[in-house]
């Protein structure tokens, strides 16, 4: 399969090449050339007949063609896979599919560790090894971190925000050690992007240590996202119901990867897209405008997206007619007080623990289930309660079960690099460090 920039049709690059530039050199966003269908009768209405590993397999194959063998391609999608995606009814009608069973309890694990075995193929026997540099508000580090440890030819440095991440996700990051190294910068989120991005464009920096970036718009973290909603849809289809599904959306990569799998031939009746009060493409859907305003900071903290990077890929899969769009899919904004008292509501009532991205999704799922009665509704929960104790009410904070391993974490010893939001300093010890 080819990929071509979103910004330049002309450019066209492998899988391989798009996987390893991650963003075009043009900025533009890869998209493959065409859209693979799969066979309906031979496959979609099959599904629950094969296994997860074969149909991931059949899934992605087409979008790696040649540049990944099959026996090996299926060897990352085992360790991709290795954990469970459980579809749980939270009430009648309304499920919720976990993705947060997986090493860092976010389904950025999924992304993150298809991308590691990617890149790890392709950088396999060359003598220079990689460096991943990654800015963090939290999921990202941790997912990246994990995904990426001990994966032969390449380096991980991660960036992040001194004293705002929480304390499980700072363990995530600063824990591991071998091949992965944690910058903790004396500043903002966005002082830690821009030094990323800084790097990037510096030529003496790539020269001596090539750069890559394992951000959620390279196509090995994006794709990948489709596997789960083929396993919602398997489970679903032994019920013969029809499912609308919700996804609680920021940089609207996830919600983008299942609408490529609608694209490509799964039923899905509709999409809902939830935000937070971040809401640039819910009012883009009621006035046509798309018009980011600055992040505003939520409980969700993950979706506080002004300006949804795979939004232009969506845009892509309708070929831009926007009434084919909204046909499919609608999108919804809530407030962090509506997602409060959603959480304390599904719990008091149903024993189900929400965490405030997933409440977000939920809320969606409910709006349009309202107005369009007669589906089945699953909303994706996309990350464990664990990960935002912190920002839950009381009542619900001792509620939360903490897993083993989280438990284990916090005993481990932090080891960061203190430094000042300041490139020139980062350059010099990127140049240092071996
Ligand atoms: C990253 C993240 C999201 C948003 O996903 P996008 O693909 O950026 O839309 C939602 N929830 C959690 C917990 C996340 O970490």
């Amino acid at each position: 399969m080819q990929y071509y920039s979103l910004q330049n049709h002309q450019h066209q690059v492998s899988f391989r090449e798009a996987v390893i530039r991650g963003l075009a050199p043009d900025k533009g966003l890869y998209f493959p050339v065409e859209i693979p269908k799969l066979g309906k009768a031979n496959f979609i209405e099959r599904l629950e007949e094969y296994d997860p590993l074969y149909i991931a397999c059949k899934v992605i194959q087409p979008f790696v063609g040649d540049d990944i063998p099959e026996h090996h391609l299926k060897q990352i999608i085992r360790d991709t896979l290795s954990f469970p995606f459980p579809l749980r009814e939270v009430e009648e009608n309304v499920y919720a599919l976990e993705l947060f069973h997986g090493p860092t309890l976010a389904f950025k694990d999924v992304g993150a560790r298809f991308m590691a075995g990617c890149l790890g193929y392709f950088r396999r026997g060359d003598e220079q090894p990689v460096t991943v540099l990654v800015a963090t508000s939290g999921d990202t580090g941790g997912a990246v971190a994990a995904g990426f440890y001990d994966v032969p030819g390449v380096e991980v440095v991660i960036l992040y925000p001194s004293g705002k991440v929480s304390e499980l996700q700072e363990k995530q990051l600063t824990t591991l050690g071998r091949n992965i190294r944690a910058l903790e910068i004396n500043g903002s989120f966005d002082d830690c992007q821009r030094m990323v991005k800084t790097a990037f464009l510096d030529d003496e920096l790539q020269a001596h240590r090539p750069l890559t970036s394992a951000n959620s718009i390279n196509v090995a973290r994006w794709l990948p996202q489709m596997f789960y909603y083929f396993m919602a849809y398997r489970k679903v289809k032994q019920w013969k119901k029809e499912a609308v599904i919700s996804v609680p959306s920021g940089n609207f990569g996830n919600i983008c990867a299942g609408m490529m799998a609608a694209a490509m031939g799964l039923p899905v009746a509709h999409f809902i897209a939830s935000t937070n009060v971040n809401d640039t493409v819910p009012r883009f859907f009621r006035n046509g405008e798309y018009e980011p305003l600055a992040a505003i900071p939520t409980l969700s903290n993950a979706m506080d997206v002004a300006d949804p990077s795979n939004f232009v890929r969506i845009l892509q899969l309708f070929a831009q007619n926007e009434r084919a769009l909204k046909a499919s899919l609608t999108a919804y904004s809530f407030t962090d007080a509506e997602t409060v008292a959603v959480m304390e509501k599904v719990f008091a009532e149903r024993q189900y623990l929400l965490e405030p991205h997933g409440a977000v999704g939920y809320l969606g799922l409910k709006k349009y289930m309202q107005q369009h009665p007669g589906h089945t509704g699953i909303f994706l929960e996309t990350a464990h309660p664990v990960k935002f104790t912190n920002v839950m009410p009381d009542s619900l904070k001792e509620k939360v079960e903490v897993p083993a391993r989280v438990q284990q974490l916090f005993s481990l010893e932090k080891k960061s690099v203190r430094m000042d939001a300041d490139y020139n300093k980062m350059k010099a010890w990127l140049m240092q460090a071996d």
